[in-house]
């Protein structure tokens, strides 16, 4: 990855050939990374979390107007709207869609916001699991937070940013994305509990690198696997929830009265609802084990969670099963699991820390042979939270 200074170098210029002048602000956000607890965020479980180095920068300077103007350099586009008669979704630059979002969001909570121009630059990568649409809204409402004192938590922020693309961009996520990136810690994991909103944090052992793996394939379905998925969810917590005081989400379920209630649900919302109970477990029991590497522990879960997501929650693609295999097999590797939520995108692996390049050689070509696909594969540091940058 090119160095920060590179970094702020290229922003500053482009931003002087766009909007003249120098940013008077710089804020960023980060990516993330599920190192266990696939789908449990919106069943009101634990995931826990990491904010990775791969973030979300935008470069910004206050108007006098009403005028947002955001443009993006990943994209090489961008637009204006402005805050007043009510924002509009856009058609011809959808991606701005995520800060018209984040800024209706925080008029209709009753904040006053102001304009700026602001040009947006990010090394997270999109749709691969890591979450380059969170880091866009929260890095939006950091901005705003900052620019027009709003005083607004990470948790608030969080919670507003997934409303923004609950109800403004039209997907309905759970609060996993916003919530690590908002209130991430340097060198620290998160361990977030999704029904409370509060998180505690363990460090990682010293010797344990988390790798990215990127099978680099993108499912060309719908999207529609992830809305079902969440059905099945509420569906099996309902069922539940009707014979059992207390059940509200499947967080509140345990195996035995899954079990019991067996002849209650069709097949797939028995094994959708089996695979979040387990999983729920693993990052309970996945937390203390990376803190003090528990390398059998660290096997065991993570060989776990990819089974249940692969035969329970059916969300492997054959890409997936190739870079398990690959990635299995590698120097150094302690646990390796999916990542996001599945259907290809990027894995992750625990690795010893000196075997990373070895463990690295090996992923890409074992993977490349297997596919045809060349994967990407990257160690990232568990990064801050989001706020504003000091760029010297
Ligand atoms: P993920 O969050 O897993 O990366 P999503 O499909 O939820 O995948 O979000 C990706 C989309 O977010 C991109 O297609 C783009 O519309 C938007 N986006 C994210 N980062 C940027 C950026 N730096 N510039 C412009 N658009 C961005
Ligand atoms: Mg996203």
């Amino acid at each position: 990855m090119e160095a920060m200074s590179e970094r702020v170098a290229g922003v500053r210029a482009a931003f002087a050939a766009l909007y003249g002048g120098d940013p008077a602000l710089w804020v960023q956000a980060p990516g993330r990374v599920d190192l266990m607890g696939s789908h449990t965020d919106y069943n009101e479980g634990y995931v826990l979390t990491m904010p990775i180095d791969r973030t979300t920068w935008i470069a910004a300077r206050p108007r006098d107007d009403r005028q947002v103007r955001i443009h993006s350099l990943n994209l090489e586009s961008g637009e204006a709207f402005s805050l007043d008669g009510g924002i509009q979704r856009s058609a011809a630059v959808p991606w701005t869609n995520y800060v018209r979002g984040v800024a209706k969001v925080l008029q209709d909570e009753g904040y006053a916001l102001c304009g700026f121009d602001g040009l947006v630059h990010s090394t997270v990568p999109f749709s691969s699991g890591l979450s380059s649409s969170a880091a866009l809204e929260v890095a939006a409402a950091t901005l705003f937070n900052a620019l027009c004192g709003l005083d607004l938590d990470p948790v608030r922020l969080a919670v507003l940013c997934q409303r923004a693309e609950n109800t403004f961009v039209g997907v309905n996520c759970g609060i996993l994305d916003q919530y690590t990136s908002a209130a991430g810690r340097a060198g620290h994991v998160l361990l977030l509990d999704c029904r409370h909103l509060t998180h505690t944090v363990a460090p990682i052992h010293p010797d344990i690198r988390i790798v990215i793996c990127d099978t680099r394939y993108k499912r060309a379905l719908t999207g529609s696997e992830y809305p079902q998925r969440r059905a099945q969810c509420e569906a099996g917590a309902a069922a539940l929830a009707a014979i059992t005081p207390g059940v509200r989400t499947l967080r509140d379920v345990s195996l035995e009265q899954l079990d019991a209630a067996r002849s209650l649900f069709d097949e797939a919302v028995y094994r959708r609802a089996r695979f979040i109970i387990q999983e729920n477990q693993r990052v309970l029991d996945l937390a203390g084990a990376l803190s003090a590497k528990d390398v059998p522990c660290i096997a065991a879960l993570t060989a776990e969670s990819f089974a249940g997501a692969r035969d329970l929650y059916e969300i492997v693609v054959p890409q997936m099963e190739a870079m398990i295999a690959a990635m299995r097999c590698a120097p150094g590797v302690l646990g390796a699991r999916q990542a996001g939520a599945g259907f290809g995108g990027c894995m992750v692996a625990f690795v010893e820390r000196e075997c990373v390049p070895a463990f690295g050689e090996h992923v890409r070509a074992a993977y490349q042979a297997a596919t045809g696909i060349e994967s990407a594969v990257y160690a990232v540091e568990a990064a801050p939270g989001a706020g504003l940058l000091a760029v010297g």
